[in-house]
């Protein structure tokens, strides 16, 4: 009979254990689910989920089959008309994913097979020595890259795809102008084959910088298992013997970031009410304002920061964000608007196409200072001196803040220096960033006296 492939965090065909494994025991199914539990998903994740799948119905030579509805209904009615044997998936660690898994393995009378995940390590499997989960990131990255993960995996040559006449048409990804290039996986290996072949020597120096572009951007593809990390741990491995002492250390700095999106997914595994709560009680108590106005004129960046707005305002134009400017930003919503982190979370995982509950969520727990390995409380970042050290220049401000673009070099982060600054309507600085740093302190006090 028939294995159905159940295709979910993982639409690729490279590298896909589960998919391996099912091509192994049979003709292969592909299948996806639009799940109404999508619906909040925001028009660029929406939008980068599409084109991922239509990418993956070309892998598939137009196998792919797309079913509206609840997958412990439709996963169950399928797997009865096809007469499958088995219902083959990558294993899901989220807490929404693992339920949802739950309830279509129980509807099922074929087995419901797990194989792999969208890490290279599973979350879980790396623990302290008295089987703890680990709570801090450097020793857990230690224990990650001792455990290790396996080579890729290959898909058996000759693997068959079942074809069936189906009515369901693909969905078509909504407009959007989020940049969706590297979201199919074409485009992300594409994309990652020329950032290894020159860009990622670079990048422990340049990943700061947001006027560069220092980084990978496959944060969209990982998201949607377009590509697999083990892909790119297994090339990180390969090339580094020919590169420079320098360039080395740009490959290890790339494994130690990917190593981060691991340990959040290890997080999340066993503290799921991290999700939408303080991970710490180390702010326990702290008064934080209801959000207003304040924290619209974030959400639109109109805080009269530039380096801040140009952050929001490339969140809301590209579906991303550049790392450096997503922890400015963050770190403004709580310290100098003193609005509590769940609010800001959620505005970025509905206008970002890389929204994902575990690095989103905990890396602003990060900034919050309520996380894992949380900066300290009161540590604030100055949103002037980021935007003067990590866009020196200013090209990143005067590409996203058009009202900025007469303001030439470094003055545009501080425009009310400049006499005719706001000339085309740049708003003026919602809040005192010093007094704010008073107040963010003085709330911490009250909470440790
Ligand atoms: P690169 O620098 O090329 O890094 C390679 C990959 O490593 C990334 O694609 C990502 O998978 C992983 N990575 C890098 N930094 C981190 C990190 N700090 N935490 C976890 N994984 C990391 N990342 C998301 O994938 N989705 C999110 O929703 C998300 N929200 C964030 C919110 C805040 C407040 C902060 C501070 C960080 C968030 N990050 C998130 C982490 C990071 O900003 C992005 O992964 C990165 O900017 C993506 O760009 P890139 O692919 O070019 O990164």
């Amino acid at each position: 009979g028939a294995q159905i492939v159940w295709f979910r965090r993982d639409l690729r065909v490279h590298d896909h254990p589960a998919l391996t494994a099912a091509a192994e025991a049979g003709d292969v199914l592909p299948v996806f689910v639009v799940d109404p539990a999508f619906e909040d998903a925001g028009v660029p994740r929406t939008a980068a989920l599409r084109t991922a799948l239509a990418a993956l119905h070309r892998a598939t030579d137009g196998a792919l089959i797309v079913r509206s509805g609840r997958p412990e209904q439709v996963i169950p009615a399928l797997a009865a008309e096809v007469g499958t044997d088995a219902v083959h998936v990558s294993g899901e660690t989220t807490p929404g994913g693992r339920r949802r898994d739950a309830r279509v393995e129980a509807a099922l009378d074929v087995p419901f097979v797990a194989t792999g995940t969208p890490y290279a390590v599973s979350p879980g499997r790396v623990r302290k020595r008295d089987g703890e989960p680990f709570r801090v990131f450097t020793p857990f990255s230690k224990a990650w890259l001792e455990h290790g993960w396996r080579a890729p995996a290959e898909l058996p040559a000759g693997t068959r795809w079942v074809r069936r006449a189906e009515g369901e048409p693909l969905p078509e990804p909504p407009e959007t102008s989020a940049e969706l290039g590297w979201a199919s996986e074409e485009g992300a290996l594409e994309r990652w084959h020329g950032f290894l072949d020159d860009a990622i020597d670079d990048y422990d120096t340049a990943r700061d910088r947001a006027d560069l572009d220092g980084t990978s951007r496959l944060s969209i593809a990982l998201k949607l298992g377009a590509v697999h990390p083990r892909t790119l741990l297994a090339d990180l491995d390969r090339v580094a013997p020919s590169r420079s002492a320098a360039a080395q250390r740009s490959l290890k700095r790339y494994q130690t970031e990917l190593a981060w999106r691991e340990f959040y997914a290890d997080v999340l595994l066993h503290h799921p009410r991290s999700a939408w709560r303080d991970y710490g009680d180390q702010l326990r108590g702290i008064a934080y304002d209801e959000p207003g106005e304040l924290f619209d004129a974030w959400c639109e960046g109109r805080t009269g920061f530039p380096f801040v707005d140009a952050g929001m305002r490339q969140l809301l134009a590209e579906g991303w964000m550049h790392n450096r400017v997503r922890m400015v930003t963050a770190s403004f919503l709580t310290k100098d608007l003193h609005v509590w982190w769940p609010h800001g979370a959620r505005h970025f995982l509905r206008h970002l196409a890389d929204g994902d509950l575990a690095s989103n969520n905990h890396g602003w727990q990060w900034t919050a200072g309520t996380g894992t390995d949380a900066a300290p409380y009161f540590r604030v970042f100055n949103p002037v001196l980021q935007g003067q050290r990590f866009d020196p220049d200013g090209d990143y401000v005067r590409r996203w803040v058009p009202e900025l673009r007469h303001i030439a070099g470094a003055a545009v982060h501080e425009p009310w220096r400049v006499p005719d600054g706001a000339a085309h309507g740049y708003p003026e600085r919602i809040v005192d960033h010093k007094a704010e740093r008073e107040e963010a302190l003085a709330r911490l006090a009250a909470v440790k006296r």
